[in-house]
């Protein structure tokens, strides 16, 4: 009974919320609190296009709950600082909060539970963000798994056929009336310009946007989901990935909507699953990044710890802006920035020509990535950029270097997307799409770039480059 507080983080969501469903069952009144605390992040702290997100999903959360008869209390400063202030403000009796698992976050609730039960403050938390916390899932010999196929063998199995039904969102969410709270406005959080408006034309931030987003998804694209996955120039996708990461929509409640959406047809069945295993590469992330808490700065393979990565800001600022000269390339990059969003294809080509054609270390492309995904997401940005590299867990064969214009023929085979994303290239026979440079002067007609590398040369470089590395010693 009495009061609780609920720490809201990146749970931004009322319906299937351990948390805040936990403390409304034992209280008769509950606060929901946010604090703004960037500096807690370190260098991972939100780049600008998640803090437009944040921003967004913020007000989206404080409008559910004054539905309900709550509201969200903003505030800033340390985690601790703040919590132990609203406590003993509210007369609160115990803490709520669904689990976060990037190191950071571990180390600050860790110490926000220990100085909250030294006050004899109850701490209560909830795992919500994945379908099994980092430590549920544990190799035969009791390890953590470094290959996603036994992981997810592990995974769906405990999963099982039917899905967990997922909590309803509270009705009421009685709160007291406590002074202080900040301003959302005051958070600072919403960048100016012209670029904020390619973010808002694309994107509903907030639990009502991650459900139409899902709707969509069942009704139009589940079906084809295992080919149309890889077409860029498709909505193939579910395009959830901004949601999941603020925790809009939990993967509990996708798995349950979509069994629904597909029951009865054993193609939707098929395709379901594919999508599955999609978000169990999202929770083998995590595992990964909880059981080795480094690979968001270093490599995991410390063989590569002395690979000759090159620095050359000028060429990293081309492939930035989009200016590489491979088509391709430069699609997904202009897709990036005008969206805040880019095709998973698309980045496994964006990130191997970084790594491998161009050379340069994996975490210039993760900064840039982290700066203006929408989605930037420590675990499955980290992930992903080591796979590409070759440095990390599960990593592609350092061989395997994409071939932007094999790529671009087999996966946008008219240049749809290519056209769409370069005005210069719209016009271009489709024979020039992918590589304008094989016709001397039409690339200069069109005022499109020459290829800043030869992409033969470069990934025969960059093959006796990792041949190397992989030869040094553990
Ligand atoms: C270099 C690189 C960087 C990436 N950075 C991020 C990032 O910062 N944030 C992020 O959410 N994803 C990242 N990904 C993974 C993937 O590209 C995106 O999750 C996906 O494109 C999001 O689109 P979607 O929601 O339409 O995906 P869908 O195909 O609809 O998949 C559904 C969900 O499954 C999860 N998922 C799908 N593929 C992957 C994957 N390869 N790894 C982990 N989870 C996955 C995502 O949560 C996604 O929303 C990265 C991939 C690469 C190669």
């Amino acid at each position: 009974m009495g009061t609780a507080i609920v720490w809201f983080r990146r749970d931004l969501r009322v319906a299937d919320h351990h948390a805040l469903s936990a403390a409304l069952r034992h209280h008769e009144q509950v606060l929901p609190l946010y604090i703004h605390a960037p500096q807690e992040e370190g260098a991972w702290s939100p780049g600008a296009a998640s803090r437009w997100w944040q921003h967004h999903a913020l007000a989206a959360l404080d409008e559910s709950l004054r539905r309900a008869g709550g509201s969200l209390y903003l505030r800033t400063g340390s985690s601790l600082d703040v919590l132990e202030a609203v406590v003993r403000q509210a007369g609160a009796r115990s803490v709520y909060w669904n689990r976060l698992y990037e190191p950071h976050a571990l180390r600050r609730d860790a110490a926000c539970r220990k100085a909250l039960e030294a006050m004899g403050v109850e701490v209560h938390t909830y795992d919500g963000a994945l379908w099994r916390g980092p430590s549920q899932v544990w190799t035969a010999e009791n390890k953590p798994y470094r290959v996603f196929t036994p992981f997810w063998r592990n995974l769906r199995a405990q999963l099982g056929d039917a899905p967990e039904l997922p909590l309803a969102a509270p009705s009421r969410v009685p709160g007291p009336a406590i002074d202080g709270g900040e301003r959302l406005d005051s958070l600072g959080l919403l960048a100016q310009g012209s670029w904020v408006a390619g973010l808002a034309g694309n994107w509903t931030p907030g639990e009502a946007g991650a459900r139409a987003a899902l709707d969509l998804f069942a009704g139009h694209a589940l079906t084809g989901y295992d080919v149309q996955r890889d077409l860029p120039d498709r909505t193939g996708t579910s395009r959830l990935s901004p949601h999941l990461h603020f925790g809009e929509i939990t993967p509990r409640q996708i798995r349950h909507a979509l069994a629904r959406a597909a029951a009865g047809s054993a193609g939707q069945n098929k395709a379901l699953e594919g999508f599955l295993r999609e978000l169990g590469w999202r929770e083998f992330a995590h595992h990964v990044l909880f059981h080795f808490p480094h690979t968001a700065d270093r490599n995991l393979d410390a063989r590569f710890d002395r690979h000759p990565w090159r620095e050359d800001p000028a060429a990293l600022q081309r492939w930035q802006q989009g200016r590489t000269g491979i088509p391709l390339v430069d699609a997904g990059m202009r897709e990036l920035w005008a969206t805040g969003w880019m095709h998973n294809r698309v980045r496994m080509i964006t990130a191997s020509w970084l790594t491998k054609n161009m050379g340069q270390h994996w975490l210039h492309g993760a900064r840039w990535f982290w700066d203006t995904l929408v989605d930037a997401d420590l675990a499955n940005n980290s992930l992903g950029w080591q796979w590409v590299a070759g440095c990390g867990v599960d990593a592609a064969p350092y061989f395997r270097i994409f071939n932007p214009v094999i790529q671009g023929k087999r996966y946008d085979p008219d240049g749809a997307y290519i056209r769409r994303w370069i005005p210069a290239l719209r016009e271009a026979p489709a024979h020039l799409v992918h590589e304008p440079w094989v016709q001397p002067g039409f690339a200069a007609s069109c005022a499109y770039p020459q290829p800043m590398l030869d992409p033969k040369a470069s990934r025969q470089r960059a093959l006796d480059a990792y041949a190397n590395s992989r030869k040094q010693t553990r």
